[in-house]
């Protein structure tokens, strides 16, 4: 690096963000970009570990932190001090497939293990992951790659999630002919259907998707494996089947049905939130002016909440069972351990802003809901003690016209195990050979249908090393790094 102690000379700066009132008035993305001079100052900060933790995906008590695709930060840091922003790009592009998403969505487990993060605020790794790659795109430099040689090998890639869609990406750079089958009517899984555009505009998966074909992997949508297509015919068709079809299954409430009018999964109302939008129509289920209950307190209750208010909801309650975290990191959870600390996310500091008080309720749950002419009018929550147990006397009825249930997902479906004979985990995922994505011969497995819920960079890893291994059975060996 250029510049001795660059984290000495500048204080961190995260790309500016449009003020609540305003961004809640669309569902357009609302981070803006540092200046280019401000974004080189903060590459800077980067103090260049002798050990970078920062991409190690190391595994302390139980969870990971560092970059889980082990993307070479340091060295496009320094490049893009430096001002070669191809080159940056380039050692980027190396580790990670699909910048544009992670540098997004992703919740930065690289900068919770940066060592800046020690006594000082770690560096802007993901708002420069940013600037790398919109600025290659901006510059004509990402371009389709199509492949020079063909293997004459053929892979069936079922899902089009972040891990589908690594794996496709890389055995189809491999020179595999690789067909990706999807069952809803566009591809990218929680990208497009799932995540809501002001995280992730679009029209972003849909540049990325584009590129794809145009480099000879062919997308087939409303097509479902199992149903549409069998696991004999994929068999005959194609040398590897590759299942990255997610962890689909929502966990539902006891005693809570989705037949009640009203009472909707999490996932279900932000993809018709996202495909009314994409087609101008108006919204299936509409927010405006109800009073809003979400059972979850984390990302995706987030992601409701954020969306409710752009629909212009009169109240938002976002119940969570487990208790408030605290502010700071505790003295038994030192850095570079991922922080357990509370994250009030952009969806609940846009309810602060229009409700003067956060949605959150912690420690709390449902204890039943109320219902008139078969539509639910209520709920009634109940506070649950140190020992997870309801207290007594303390429940309470609040307002409720829209129940939205993200309590997390329960893994593969009953239809997919019993079309693919597949082997489950306790956990209901897909159970792969010694700690690989293989199922069985020809049959392979990636991102949260083997792994459970998690996040997008898993997905890309998952679907890279799925493909390393998929290669390494078609080839006798794999040059996929
Ligand atoms: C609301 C929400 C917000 C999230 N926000 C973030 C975030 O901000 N950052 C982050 O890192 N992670 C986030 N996550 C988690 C992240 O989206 C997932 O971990 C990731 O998408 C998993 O990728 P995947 O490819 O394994 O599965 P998915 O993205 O679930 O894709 C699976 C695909 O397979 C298809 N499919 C299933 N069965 C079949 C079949 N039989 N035939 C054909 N197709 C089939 C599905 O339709 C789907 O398109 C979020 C999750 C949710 C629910």
């Amino acid at each position: 690096m250029d510049t001795n102690f660059g984290f000495l000379q500048f204080e961190r700066e995260d790309d500016p963000i449009v003020p609540a009132e305003e961004r809640l008035k669309s569902f357009q993305e609302f981070h803006r970009p540092l200046c280019d001079e401000e974004r080189r100052n903060q590459a800077a900060r980067c103090m260049h570990c002798g050990v970078p933790f920062c991409q190690s995906a190391i595994t302390l008590k139980g969870m990971t932190t560092g970059c889980p695709l082990h993307n070479l930060i340091p060295e496009w840091n320094e490049q893009l001090f430096n001002g070669n922003d191809e080159y940056a790009l380039r050692r980027l592009l190396k580790t990670n497939p699909f910048p544009e998403f992670t540098s997004r969505v992703c919740p930065a487990l690289c900068e919770k293990a940066c060592l800046n993060g020690i006594d000082s605020k770690p560096t802007t790794v993901h708002d420069n992951e940013f600037f790398i790659i919109e600025n290659g795109f901006k510059n004509g430099w990402v371009t389709a790659r199509i492949p020079e040689e063909r293997t004459g090998k053929k892979v069936a890639i079922i899902g089009s999630g972040p891990s589908g869609l690594s794996a496709a990406d890389f055995l189809n750079q491999r020179g595999h002919k690789v067909d990706v089958f999807e069952r809803e009517d566009h591809p990218g899984g929680l990208l497009m259907y799932g995540i809501p555009n002001m995280k992730l505009d679009k029209s972003v998966v849909k540049r990325r998707l584009k590129l794809m074909e145009e480099e000879g992997i062919r997308f087939y949508t409303n097509v479902e494996a199992g149903r549409d297509v069998s696991k004999e015919e994929l068999e005959n068709r194609y040398n590897a089947i590759v299942l990255a079809t997610g962890s689909t299954v929502p966990r539902s409430l006891s005693g809570i049905s989705d037949e009640i009018q009203g009472v909707y999964y999490a996932v279900d109302f932000l993809k018709q939130t996202t495909k009314n939008l994409l087609e101008g129509r108006p919204f299936t289920i509409d927010a405006k002016d109800q009073d809003v209950v979400i059972v979850g307190g984390g990302d995706t209750g987030n992601d409701c909440t954020g969306t409710v208010l752009r629909e212009g909801c009169r109240s938002v309650t976002a119940l969570e069972m487990m208790p408030k975290p605290p502010a700071e990191r505790t003295a038994d959870n030192p850095w570079p351990e991922w922080p357990k600390v509370l994250k009030t996310d952009y969806g609940q500091l846009e309810a602060i802003e229009r409700f003067g008080k956060d949605p959150r309720q912690f420690c709390t749950t449902i204890s039943s809901i109320e219902t008139e002419d078969g539509a639910i009018k209520s709920v009634t929550t109940v506070q649950l003690g140190p020992d997870r147990k309801p207290v007594e006397g303390s429940e309470k009825t609040i307002p409720c016209t829209l129940l939205l249930i993200a309590a997390g997902f329960v893994g593969v479906p009953s239809s997919l195990v019993e079309a693919f004979e597949l082997p489950l985990t306790a956990r209901n995922v897909i159970e792969t050979e010694d700690d690989s994505h293989k199922v069985r011969d020809g049959l392979f497995a990636c991102g949260d249908c083997r792994r459970g819920q998690s996040l997008v960079v898993w997905g890309l890893m998952e679907g890279r090393k799925c493909a390393q291994e998929v290669d390494a059975s078609l080839m006798g060996y794999s040059n996929i790094e």
